[in-house]
């Protein structure tokens, strides 16, 4: 029945098999099973990838935004959380674990609408909310790099250091994304990095990576991944049991070799996919900002017209695995609920949750399988406007 799956993982197993299977027998070898040698191994390849000083591994995405939350409030407040009326920024049209590491630093996340082109958080609408409301409380920005595309990070530094905010890039989907020539992750104070299963650099299961330039923020985020000290008998602060696994970051050493390659296979069906659909009405292919390096961990298309949800049933029913990234924006769900402040009406965020719909960009997708993608969706797009 499924002829094209949103994610077939197998296939870049089988494409790098016999790296990940040598490195993770060197673990059966040596049963180092936490903090061995490959963990620390990882961090210095991907520093040296990324072009940073410090990467620190953690056991999920979630956990690196959060220590990296958690580090900001040690740092620059000398406590173990921010206050409730501590604000940070960031975008409604997110996975969950944004808003909820800000929440769990102590502070109160402050939703602000997105661009409808590139999904990302309009930083017109930073400048508005800190302008309009009061800029005392505001601490610092949280950036998502969706899809894999960098947020516009000239304007959000050159905001931050105006209002002398702090910054921490949300770039659990977009490892291997840049700015310019720079890798996003490493632009702020800390870059949050996720290696769930389906992300561009993707693990056997849960992991996290948190890269920084700052001495501090490093040393602070290493103490609080091991119980809140070096000595995990004798801690400093409030800490977590969040190392990175030695059997993912061998894992992970493997797959980095291909993580270019990767990414540019994705970038290429991306290209083919805009080319075969641009011209399709009532559909809107990703809009790409000149300077932003897009790594494409979903290639997402608008499909207006309230037409959405009827093109997603018959796609599947010819076969075609789709997702919607993400079909409630943040400030709906319950969890936010009066914990969180609205910078405006958010009504991009909340469009686009009705709009979007992810196509499978696995990147060792076939050409065969890339032009059924694309005349699915035309044919689909066709029946729904009868
Ligand atoms: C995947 C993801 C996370 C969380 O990463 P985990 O490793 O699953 O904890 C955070 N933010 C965004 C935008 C993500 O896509």
């Amino acid at each position: 029945m499924k002829k094209v799956s949103m994610l077939d993982l197998k296939l870049e197993y089988e494409y790098m098999k016999e790296d990940i299977d040598s490195s993770i027998e060197k673990c059966l070898e040596h049963q180092r099973w936490i903090l061995g040698p490959e963990v620390e191994q990882l961090e210095r390849a991907i520093a040296k990838y990324l072009g940073v000083s410090h990467c620190i591994g953690v056991a999920s995405g979630t956990d690196a935004l959060a220590i990296s939350l958690r580090a900001m409030a040690i740092k620059l407040k000398e406590q173990e959380y921010f206050d409730t009326t501590d604000e940070i920024i960031t975008t409604p049209f997110t996975f969950t674990a944004t808003g909820d590491a800000i929440l769990r630093s102590g502070a109160r996340p402050v939703f602000v609408d997105i661009e409808p082109e590139t999904f990302n958080i309009d930083t017109s609408k930073i400048r508005q909310y800190l302008a309009n409301c009061g800029h005392d409380k505001v601490v610092g920005i949280v950036p998502v790099h969706l899809y894999g595309q960098s947020c516009d990070m000239d304007q959000i530094m050159k905001i931050a250091k105006e209002y002398n905010l702090f910054v921490v890039e949300d770039v659990a989907q977009a490892f291997g994304g840049k700015w310019r020539q720079k890798k996003i992750g490493t632009i702020g104070d800390a870059g949050a990095f996720s290696f769930f299963p389906s992300k561009n650099l993707g693990g056997f299961g849960d992991g996290g990576m948190i890269a920084t330039e700052d001495d501090k923020i490093a040393d602070i985020a290493r103490m609080l991944l091991r119980h809140g000290g070096m000595d995990k008998y004798n801690v400093t602060h409030i800490g977590y049991n969040s190392r990175l696994d030695t059997i993912q970051a061998a894992t992970l050493l493997a797959k980095l070799k291909y993580v270019d390659e990767l990414n540019n296979k994705r970038r290429a069906i991306a290209q083919s996919y805009t080319e075969r659909l641009s011209e399709i009405p009532g559909l809107a292919c990703p809009a790409v900002l000149p300077d932003a390096h897009h790594v494409y961990n979903q290639y997402t298309v608008r499909i207006t017209d309230n037409k959405r949800d009827s093109v997603r049933k018959s796609l599947g029913e010819k076969g075609i695995g789709t997702a919607v990234y993400y079909p409630l924006p943040l400030h709906k769900m319950k969890v936010f609920e009066n914990r969180v402040i609205l910078a405006d009406k958010l009504e991009q965020a909340e469009k686009a949750s009705r709009e979007v719909i992810s196509l499978p960009i696995e990147p060792l997708l076939g050409e065969k399988e890339q032009s059924l993608v694309c005349e699915s969706l035309k044919e689909c797009i066709k029946d729904v406007q009868r």
